[in-house]
């Protein structure tokens, strides 16, 4: 594989000597993890563990059963209550954040973070404020999971296999399955070693894409039938209103990948999700071909991202949401040409 830029290793080393010498540590990822949070957590948790430091995993949202397999071992996730959780933050002698650097994605679990003990692994372009001390924050990485295997390339000489399976995870998850134009060289070189160590494609794609829960078929056709477009612009949305959500019982990590169904139509340059959620809101998931950048678009209405998929959530309801994002999105294009 080839090697990562100096400065990232630099950086790396530190974070992992401060790791290695920790008695405790606990690993936070964002609100609604996906495969590139837990995939790292679940690398990280492997290798620490390995090397005798006990590890948990604490998340602001509960960790999908979905993702679970990734764990070499399920109990070091933490599903109690918020207040125990933030115990749990304060004994320990390291956090470890990764695929976040914002408190506002680590929810209720930002206050029980305290810089000093606080350090950050994450891909995203940075925002106006960071929970750690001692950050990478390196938007050259593709995903989160691949600064993870360049920490633990810099200190083993093979990434151990539960390791290995949460990187190739993590990878999967935030390339779009090699797809994006994220997936560089070197993402496709660590991908070739992992495999080479014993990782089964196949069976990733079963876990992760392959079989469905019903509601999921079922999420899908509402959504396809709600598609809206504006062709002027090459804006095309889907809405999913509250009463769909409540009864086909759907979850967040239901909709993961929802929003490449609006991205497919063709003509469309900047595709959204708008997800009406329990408490009144909605939540907006935004995807770019390239031409606009929708972290500006997101962080406009507090959310953020990368220039190509974003996100935030507006406290409003969806037909308030679509006029405003769509409005957002349109006014996004304009500047762009
Ligand atoms: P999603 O649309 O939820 O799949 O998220 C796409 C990208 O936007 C991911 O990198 C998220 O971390 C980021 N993102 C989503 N929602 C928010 C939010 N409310 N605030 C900041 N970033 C977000
Ligand atoms: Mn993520
Ligand atoms: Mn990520």
């Amino acid at each position: 594989v080839d090697p990562a830029s100096e400065q990232r290793r630099r950086v790396l080393r530190a974070i992992g000597e401060r790791l290695l010498q920790a008695r405790r540590v606990v690993l936070v990822t964002h609100v609604n993890a996906d495969g590139d949070g837990i995939g790292s957590q679940a690398a990280v948790a492997a290798w620490l563990e390995g090397r005798g430091i006990e590890t948990n995993v604490v998340n602001p949202t509960r960790v999908p059963d979905s993702l679970r397999f990734l764990l070499h071992r399920p109990d070091l996730v933490f599903d109690g209550s918020p207040e125990d959780a933030a115990a749990l933050i304060r004994s320990a002698d390291l956090v470890l954040v990764l695929d976040t650097s914002e408190p506002k994605r680590v929810g209720a679990l930002a206050t029980a973070l305290d810089a000093g003990r606080t350090l950050v692994i994450d891909h995203h372009p940075p925002g106006p404020e960071v929970v750690g001390d001692l950050a990478l924050q390196d938007t050259s990485a593709a995903a989160a999971g691949e600064l993870v295997y360049d920490l633990i390339a810099l200190f083993e000489d093979e990434i151990p296999s539960p390791s290995a399976l949460g990187i190739y995870v993590a990878l999967v998850s935030d390339t779009g399955s090699f797809r994006f134009s994220n997936t560089t060289p070197r993402v496709h070189q660590i991908a070739a070693e992992l495999l080479a160590g014993g990782i089964d494609p196949e069976l990733v794609f079963q876990r992760l894409f392959a079989i469905l829960p019903r509601r999921r078929l079922e999420l899908l056709r509402e959504a396809l039938s709600a598609l809206d477009h504006d062709p002027d612009h090459g804006i095309t949305w889907i809405v999913v209103p509250r009463e769909v959500v409540s009864r086909l019982e759907l979850t967040s990590e239901d909709f993961e990948g929802l929003v490449d169904h609006a991205r497919s139509l063709e003509g469309t340059r900047v595709a959204i999700l708008f997800r009406e959620t329990a408490d009144g809101g909605t939540k907006v998931s935004l995807r770019s071909s390239g031409e606009a950048d929708v972290n500006r678009v997101a962080r406009r209405f507090g959310g953020g991202g990368h220039p190509r998929a974003a996100g935030a959530d507006l406290p409003a309801a969806a037909g308030v949401a679509v006029e405003q994002v769509v409005a957002g999105v349109r006014a996004e294009l304009a500047r762009g040409r």
